[in-house]
């Protein structure tokens, strides 16, 4: 029925069963369990459970289905299955479907806990796994072996926001037999088009955009229905690391304003960053969407819009990027993102204190470096509130 849809309609009405009530908004089953009409249909049930029919929470709930076909109508996947946080959901694809012996290459330019599973956790269990600089093709290139099973890149990196090129990588990977892993938060559902762009699987952290409100964790898993069904579920299912039902019912109520929300934040990053570029204070300013940005021509390609997150890089330092952060009063600190309220983070020594100096640099986040994600207040109050504390962090450098 969603198939000739376009994406707003889809956000808004996609998933969406009713009870016998008719209820208007989705129903929350806030029910860890469901009873059966006799001991045959519990049998019949655990046989093979048909569309409409639920078992056990941990397997599946009709308002975790709800969110999980919206959004998968959404994003024009065949299925989803969603997870308890975007980590779930990171962890939950790549041990469902990765064994010992298999090689994987990933981008280098990683949030801190994907690194951790990628670098920590799966070779632990046998799988070996070689970091690139995922925009250098050549080094994709280099790396993908005949025993790689799959590549895995945030399309937008954080904190730096280098743009990666989903439909080069995808040639590169398919042609060595490898699956292409995207985690896609900083494009957000609203400007992806990364499986028609060769992507076999999208992951999200609904935390982000999708809540888009900072209420809760949430995660998701995009793909073909054999993929999601076949290697996701059965290892989801009986690893725990499915979402509750009050979690994707505020994810279905998020899905509903998500193109509003972030085309009115990607809308106001645009007039930042055309406000704060050239400002002397800063050694960079990147953001994608801007045409001083060395992959501004790849990211319109790709996503037809620069996404909700600058990052700013105080050319004084780390005592001018506190200073800058303690005079803001609009922009809070805080290390979520892409949330209705505007948030700067210092990821040197935050999301990435942990990690050793030379890779700090050698991944750019820099003493001076700041990740603005921008909300929804008004773009004329960010302004002003942001070149005021560029103005104090002047003062204090
Ligand atoms: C936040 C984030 C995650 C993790 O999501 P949680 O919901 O916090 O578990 C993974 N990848 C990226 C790019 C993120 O920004």
């Amino acid at each position: 029925m969603t198939d000739g849809w376009k994406a707003r309609t889809k956000a808004v009405h996609g998933g969406t069963r009713r009870s016998q009530y008719g209820e208007v908004s989705e129903a929350l089953f806030l029910t860890q369990g469901f009873v059966y009409d006799s001991a045959e249909a519990a049998e019949a049930r655990f046989i093979e459970a048909g569309p409409d029919e639920f078992i056990y929470a941990r397997y599946g709930n009709p308002t975790v289905a709800m969110f999980e076909e919206r959004i998968a109508a959404l994003e024009g996947a065949e299925d989803a299955f969603a997870t308890a946080s975007g980590m779930a959901a990171v962890n939950g694809v790549l041990t469902a479907m990765l064994r010992a012996g298999d090689h994987v290459v990933a981008a280098k330019a990683l949030f801190g806990s994907c690194l951790y599973i990628l670098e920590e956790i799966l070779p632990r269990f046998g799988v070996e796994v070689t970091f690139v600089d995922g925009v250098d093709l050549d080094q994709w290139r280099a790396a993908v072996r005949p025993d790689t099973r799959a590549v895995f890149f945030e399309t937008i990196s954080n904190p730096t926001l280098e743009v990666i090129d989903i439909a080069a990588v995808a040639e590169i990977a398919h042609a060595a037999g490898a699956a292409v892993i995207v985690d896609n938060v900083f494009a957000t559902p609203v400007y992806s088009r990364a499986l028609s762009q060769g992507a076999d699987v999208v992951v999200y952290s609904a935390t982000k955009h999708i809540d888009g409100q900072g209420r809760t964790l949430g995660g998701v898993i995009l793909g073909s229905r054999e993929f999601i069904r076949g290697t996701v579920e059965p290892y989801m299912k009986h690893t725990g690391g499915s979402m509750s039902p009050f979690t994707a019912w505020v994810m279905l109520k998020g899905l509903e304003t998500l193109h509003l929300r972030v085309r009115a934040q990607a809308r106001t990053a645009v007039q930042l960053a055309e406000a704060l570029d050239g400002r002397d204070e800063l050694s960079r300013m990147i953001y994608p969407g801007h045409i001083s940005h060395p992959q501004h021509a790849l990211c319109d390609a790709q996503m037809g819009a620069g996404g909700t997150v600058i990052a700013l890089d105080l050319a004084a330092g780390q005592k001018a990027a506190f200073a800058f952060l303690n005079a803001l009063s609009v922009v809070v600190i805080s290390n979520n993102l892409g949330d209705a309220k505007s948030i700067a983070t210092h990821p040197a020594t935050t999301t990435h204190q942990r990690l050793p100096e030379a890779r700090k640099q050698e991944l750019g986040i820099t003493p001076g470096l700041i990740r603005l994600s921008v909300g929804l207040e008004d773009a004329q109050d960010l302004i002003a509130d942001i070149t005021a504390a560029l103005d104090v962090a002047r003062g204090n450098s």
